[in-house]
């Protein structure tokens, strides 16, 4: 491949442009490799779509290494499906919804859980066809509170989405296990400096859950790292001791205690007011009550202090439910979970929380407790027993509502906790049965009884990654792009004219023939020191400056990451690049 300077569609800047905050931004911006066409849309310009197909690619060989298949849904969709599995109102806001001309709802897919489970639904009958997963790279379109930082938070971005299907927990957990390793290899691929964070599962509502944090001052998550050991962990799921078993439908056992007062939403908003957590944020009493299932428990404190039971959002039996909530006479209706499933299916609360900044630990556990009232696994248990603190071992398995740094690491216990910034790149999950419940994929099992797969999910952020390397890969003149990723491998720049241009074009092409990515600077009108400067933002990893020395022989190989330079031959200019 080579490209002329001269022809492409490329436009570098001299300055900073006004509205870009994060190293990345400013960069990919100045250095002609995105252009913003929305708010949290950017146009693809010739030098970002090779970076964005070079990430593509890494992805997708890796998650073809392991064996899943690829598939590509649409991205417009009917609401149906995720009005069955509750997210439509669960996403609430952040979904683009629109209407098509016969007035039907639709959405623009943010992720597709649905439309995975309802593919297997659609072709697989047996345990025979299983274990399958499913990927897709994909155009994911979220209406974000706050698109920012130019690719590391947009409306429309790309993602990578895997499905995988189990007949049990065991298989769940081998896929789970397979997609961490493929995520580590793609993160070291891509050169980012990365760390797995135990997570909270979120809107997913399954069990274990991890995340792939990308160090750069510029990202959204704070997490802990210890100053000993390896051990790292989002600050909203900092738990101490084992996180939950892989294994989603066990749940731990649970222990029958006297409940001292049966709390009513009333009493729950009341404490909600009272603590702490509520002053500081600024909460009014119908914002808890749209969360689900939370809990936040001090250190030292037998049961959660604040547990939040709240209601997806719009659909009508929900709103006529939080209104009733709102009326401590409609308590009764929090007593009976199980027979209202459909309630719960919904596990927003970390988002909303995570939007008023509000820090909080999420046991795994009452997280399975999640799964349990979302898909009905044991009708008969009632609310009450998570709200009343019994899924909680008393033990104290969440040490604290807070962490700080100087803080001791909960792994090892020698090493102190600090505080880091990073983006999250890539989120897994172990889902459970919460899509296939919703959709009642059932299959035939061994014993002629059906079964029901199990899911996991597995998200990478492919235009984000563009982003998190450009952060991560940059100096104070311009990009820095690592070799796996930069969109050519070597830049030839023609110092001057005529004999030099010549040499400069004719070893591009030579460059080129033998497999090369070759972007040739073949403009006449701009000085060297123009094309030197671009050279430096525009951050190809490797540069041959085709200059006066021509006459002599001599050409000259600049090294972007380590600023070596180093005068040889063509001829040797060739071997050493080959
Ligand atoms: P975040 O916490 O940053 O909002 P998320 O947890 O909502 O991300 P997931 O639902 O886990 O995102 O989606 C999988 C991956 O998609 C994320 O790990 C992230 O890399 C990427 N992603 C999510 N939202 C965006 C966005 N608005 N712009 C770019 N990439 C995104
Ligand atoms: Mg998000
Ligand atoms: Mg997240
Ligand atoms: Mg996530």
């Amino acid at each position: 491949m080579l490209l002329r300077v001269s022809t492409l569609l490329l436009r570098t800047l001299r300055e900073d442009p006004a509205d870009a905050e994060v190293p990345s931004h400013r960069l990919l911006l100045r250095a002609g490799y995105v252009r913003r066409a929305a708010p949290g849309g950017y146009t693809w310009l010739p030098l970002g779509k090779l970076v964005l197909d070079r990430i593509t690619a890494i992805v997708r060989d890796e998650m073809t290494a392991i064996g899943d298949q690829e598939v590509h849904f649409p991205a417009l969709l009917p609401a149906e499906p995720y009005r069955t599995s509750g997210r439509w109102s669960e996403y609430g806001d952040d979904i683009f919804t629109l209407a098509d001309r016969k007035g039907a709802e639709h959405l623009l897919a943010p992720t597709h859980e649905e439309l995975a489970a309802l593919l297997v639904k659609d072709l697989f009958t047996s345990y025979r066809d299983f274990p399958v997963t499913l990927f897709q790279i994909q155009t994911k379109f979220r209406d974000e509170a706050r698109p920012r930082a130019g690719l590391l938070r947009g409306r429309e971005f790309l993602m990578k989405d895997a499905y995988s299907f189990d007949l049990d927990a065991a298989g769940l957990q081998a896929a789970y296990d397979r997609h961490r390793e493929a995520y580590r290899r793609i993160f070291t691929r891509l050169g980012l400096d990365f760390t797995t964070v135990h997570a909270m599962s979120g809107a997913m509502g399954g069990s274990a859950s991890e995340e792939f944090l990308a160090a750069t001052p510029a990202g959204e998550d704070t997490y802990v790292g210890c100053t000993r050991c390896d051990y790292a962990a989002n600050t909203e799921a900092v738990v101490t001791g084992a996180p939950a078993a892989g294994d989603p439908d066990a749940h731990p056992p649970v222990e029958v205690h006297d409940t001292p007062e049966t709390p009513t939403i009333a009493s729950l908003v009341d404490l909600a007011n009272e603590r702490a957590l509520a002053g500081r944020t600024g909460w009014t009493a119908a914002d808890t009550l749209k969360n689900v299932v939370l809990s936040v428990r001090k250190p030292g404190a037998e049961r959660a202090e604040l547990l939040v039971v709240g209601l997806p959002g719009d659909r009508e039996v929900d709103l006529k439910r939080v209104e009733a909530a709102l009326h401590p006479a409609a308590v009764a209706v929090f007593d009976d979970w199980a027979a209202h499933p459909e309630l719960v299916r919904g596990y927003l609360g970390p988002q909303i929380l995570a939007k008023h900044g509000v820090r909080y630990l999420v046991d795994p556990r009452v997280v399975t407790g999640t799964a349990w009232l979302t898909g009905a696994n044991e009708p008969g248990r009632h609310a009450t027993d998570v709200v009343c603190g019994r899924d909680f071992v008393p033990d104290g398995t969440i040490e604290a509502a807070e962490v700080r740094p100087g803080d001791p690491c909960p792994a090892c216990g020698d090493g102190e906790l600090t505080l880091r910034r990073g983006i999250e790149v890539g989120h897994i999950f172990q889902l459970g049965r919460r899509f296939t419940d919703a959709f009642t994929v059932d299959v035939l099992g061994p014993e002629g009884k059906p079964v029901r797969p199990t899911m996991g999910c597995y998200g990478i952020g492919v235009s984000r990654a563009v982003a998190a390397v450009a952060e991560q890969h940059h100096d104070d003149r311009g990009l820095v792009w690592p070799a796996e990723v930069a969109p050519c491998d070597v830049h030839v720049v023609s110092a001057g004219k005529g004999p030099q241009l010549d040499a400069a074009l004719e070893l591009g092409e030579r460059l080129a023939a033998a497999g090369l990515r070759v972007l040739v600077d073949d403009r006449t009108h701009v000085s060297a020191g123009v094309k030197f400067t671009d050279v430096e933002l525009i951050g190809i990893p490797r540069a041959v400056v085709v200059g006066r020395r021509l006459a002599d022989g001599y050409v000259e190989l600049r090294d972007r990451a380590g600023g070596e330079r180093t005068e040889l031959s063509v001829a040797d200019v060739v071997a050493r690049l080959l």
